[in-house]
């Protein structure tokens, strides 16, 4: 990983983090380095910081995200993991979810991990009855089609 101090049009310096100089290039160039303070993406390359390092130097270093090169996280292993989980701890209830939610919050059913499809609504009307839903990402949520 190279670390980069990077400058925005409004001079807001920060550091950002990228797998090579080529990578932030390409980046640049495609506007998608933005400053985490105003979001301008017409950004400036400072001379390279010297070590890497997050720590502040002359400021409170400011949050930053690159995307993740080749050697970065492996998101999808990790939403794998994720989906494994959530189809080993949780029972299918499909469209049925606002209903069984609702009778395991009123203590008419067992109470347990159960997964579905609720509409937007729904979701908004659980969540007011203090029945607490989580969005999961698309791609690790292929149930709840029938029922
Ligand atoms: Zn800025």
């Amino acid at each position: 990983m190279r670390v980069f101090r990077l400058s925005c049009a409004r001079g807001h310096d920060f550091e950002g983090w990228f797998a090579s100089s080529d990578a932030f290039e390409r980046q640049q160039s495609a506007g998608e380095v933005a400053c985490p303070v105003c979001a301008e993406n017409h950004i400036t390359k400072l001379p390279s910081a010297p070590y890497v390092n997050t720590g502040a130097r002359g400021g409170e270093a400011v949050p930053v995200v690159a995307p993740a090169g080749p050697k970065g996280p492996d998101l999808a292993a990790m939403l794998a993991a994720l989906k494994a989980h959530v189809l080993s701890s949780t029972e299918d209830v499909g469209r049925k979810f606002p209903e069984v939610a609702r009778r395991m919050h009123y203590g008419e059913e067992t109470e347990r991990g159960i997964r579905g499809r609720v509409t937007s609504q729904e979701a908004v009307e659980l969540e007011d009855e203090g029945i607490e839903t989580v969005v999961l990402p698309p791609g690790i949520a292929p149930f709840g089609e029938v029922h």
